[in-house]
């Protein structure tokens, strides 16, 4: 029987479901939830350091901040006391049984997809707390909230779908978590074998962690030791606790600075990007301390958006404690001291770059989506960001990529620009028409195939003074080259009068035909009036901009190709197929250059070309 004050409550259908994968599927690493739990206790403590700088009326002020842990071998049970800010019952409840962050359903989702049954996920994901159920059938949370006015509950739950909550009395503030093991988890009740786990998972946590009265980590910010003593699998292990992650750091930054503002930093790049394995967007991980207390572990101000893929720790002196967001001088010195952390990192960057350029292009592939969001968001950064970017070129092998500066180096001397292309791959950019001319000319041209290429060429404009121009932009001279004579090469008058006609079939749809200073092999180009490319049209168009199509375009024209010559010819002797004909090829120039917007006439104009191609005379 239930006594009268105990308060029933059903988890939420999702949580029920989380329950149900850590009980029954996640095997290996069980011990994890010795490092969850603690590092709850942790959070709690740190709130509680950051709430005595402002609250004079705190519940019983006068206890340490630390961690308790005690083990019971003849009970099977272990204790987790932290004297952290505790929860008020109404926390419990948000807090304990629903899903408070989004991070549980992607953690189910990931666990569904990934099949990975790793217990070590799921810090990762916010839903370190049900790591309990592991170990446990029996999780009983007695929980003060630091608040004067509330009371102290206990909240116990077996995991199998509902919570009881009660009230308790003479509760210290702070939350006691105390797990009765299964049957097959009763090692978490040995004193050594939890000694080992928190050596392993929890020695930077920066409160004492005492098990069974005694202090068992060594409280140490590696990020103010100096680099020669620091050990590889220190700074190895630091970043997994501190990034809450399982896999080893691709790059690491350690360095101290005196001015202008006093330094200590330690960032991490992780070796994946979650983003780019479908977890979302990931949150600002530079955590932000003043002499070894954290100020903010999730500080969205310090570094620029598009380093959030890194990872680690920032110390300054300079900061003041009890920071604040609202204080505009605050938020600027914050905001410096990002400044200063980044123009470091990015010049680290480019010396690993230079160093050890095939690593740097690994990392280059999986987060180099970061470097171009900052190119194209952010002009802050942006000449150091430019020299980052590496892309394909006409100049290079398939998979092969470029400098800008490897670019510029290959100019000739009197190469002005910077060439580029957009395209959805190498092979259509390859056998496209726009590429051939410079091709005749010897002019390199980068070849860019992510949607953001576009917004970082157009940020970005000009490389060391040479200006980037796409390749496929109307109102773009390149220098005259002798082109190849082909037997009945228009002439120019022919030529001229050829595209009189042209403009006259085709009608609205082009603004001007010309004769090409481009063209090489292909008979005929479509060209945009302006310096936005077909791609970036079609994004707009995407994102439901419609007048993003161009109402006219150039049409250029190649006089030595076997089709003009014949054209020529053909609209004196069979106009109406002559039309056809180029009616055709203007619809041909659209689709390589990704503007035709509906091929329904192509379709059907192209049958009567062939039933009458097909003719037997
Ligand atoms: P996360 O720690 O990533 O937020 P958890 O599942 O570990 O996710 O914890 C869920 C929430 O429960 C925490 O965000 C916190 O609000 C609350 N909580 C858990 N443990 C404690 C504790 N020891 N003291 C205070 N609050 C806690
Ligand atoms: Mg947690």
């Amino acid at each position: 029987m239930n006594a009268p004050n105990v308060e029933k409550h059903e988890f939420q259908a999702e949580i029920k479901q989380l329950l149900d994968i850590v009980i029954h599927s996640l095997y290996t690493e069980k011990e994890i939830f010795v490092r969850e739990l603690i590092s709850n206790g942790s959070d709690a403590l740190e709130k509680m350091r950051h709430l005595k700088l402002t609250e004079k009326n705190i519940f019983d002020d006068k206890l340490d901040l630390e961690v308790s842990i005690s083990t019971d071998d003849t009970a099977n049970t272990i204790t987790i006391q932290d004297f952290g800010i505790g929860m008020t019952k109404e926390e419990l409840v948000g807090n304990l049984g629903t899903i408070a962050h989004s991070g549980s359903k992607q953690f189910l989702q990931a666990l569904k997809e990934g099949g990975d049954k790793s217990a070590n996920l799921i810090g990762q994901f916010g839903v370190g707390f049900y790591s309990a159920f592991m170990v446990a059938d029996q999780v009983k949370v007695y929980s003060r909230s630091w608040k004067e006015d509330e009371t102290g509950h206990v909240w116990s739950s077996d995991g199998s779908g509902s919570y009881e909550i009660e009230e308790v009395e003479g509760q210290r503030r702070g939350t006691k978590i105390v797990l009765t093991l299964k049957e097959d988890a009763k090692q978490y009740a040995s004193d050594s074998t939890i000694k080992e786990i928190i050596k392993r998972y929890s020695s930077f946590v920066q409160f004492p962690i005492k098990l069974n009265g005694e202090k068992v980590n060594t409280i140490d910010a590696i990020w103010l030791r100096g680099k020669s003593d620091i050990k590889d699998e220190e700074y190895t292990e630091f970043y997994k606790f501190q990034a809450n992650a399982w896999d080893e750091p691709r790059y690491r930054l350690h360095f101290s600075a005196d001015a202008p503002l006093a330094i200590n930093a330690l960032l991490f790049v992780p070796n994946e990007n979650p983003e780019r394995a479908g977890f979302g967007r990931i949150d600002p991980a530079v955590a932000l301390y003043c002499r070894k207390v954290l100020i903010d572990s999730k500080p969205d101000e310090l570094l620029p958006e598009w380093m959030r893929f890194t990872k680690g720790v920032v110390d300054s002196e300079d900061l003041p404690l009890n920071i604040s967001r609202e204080t505009m001088q605050d938020r600027a010195l914050v905001q410096n001291l990002g400044r200063v952390i980044t123009k470091r990192f990015l010049k680290f960057l480019a010396q690993e770059a230079k160093k050890r350029p095939e690593a740097y292009l690994e990392f280059f592939d999986k987060f180099g989506f970061f470097l171009k969001e900052g190119v194209a968001v952010d002009p802050t950064y942006k000449d150091e960001l430019a020299k980052l970017l590496y892309f394909e070129s006409s100049a290079q092998d398939k998979g092969n990529k470029t400098s800008l500066a490897d670019y510029v180096s290959r100019m000739k001397d009197e190469q002005k620009e910077i060439y580029y292309i957009i395209g959805q791959n190498r092979e259509s950019i390859e056998s496209g028409p726009y590429l051939e001319g410079f091709k005749a000319r010897g002019l390199e041209v980068l070849f860019l195939y992510e949607p953001v290429d576009e917004y970082v060429m157009s940020n970005l404009r000009e490389y060391e003074e040479k200006t980037l121009v796409s390749a496929d932009q109307g109102d773009l001279k390149l220098d005259d080259v002798p082109q190849p004579e082909t037997e009945g090469s228009l002439s120019d008058d022919e030529a001229k009068g050829l595209c009189a006609w042209l403009k006259e079939t085709i009608g609205d749809k082009v603004k001007e035909v010309k004769v090409s200073d481009r063209l090489v092999d292909s008979p005929a180009m479509a060209l945009s009036p302006d310096a936005m490319s077909a791609q970036m049209r079609r994004m707009m168009r995407q994102m439901g901009q419609d007048n993003s199509m161009p109402a006219e375009v150039l049409f250029e024209i190649n006089p030595r190709h076997q089709l003009m010559i014949n054209l020529n010819k053909q609209r004196e002797e069979n106009e109406e197929l002559a039309k056809l004909i180029t009616l055709q090829a203007f619809d041909n120039s659209m689709i390589a250059a990704g503007l035709l917007e509906d091929p329904k006439d192509m379709v059907t104009r192209m049958y009567d070309i062939l039933s009458r191609a097909s003719e037997t005379k």
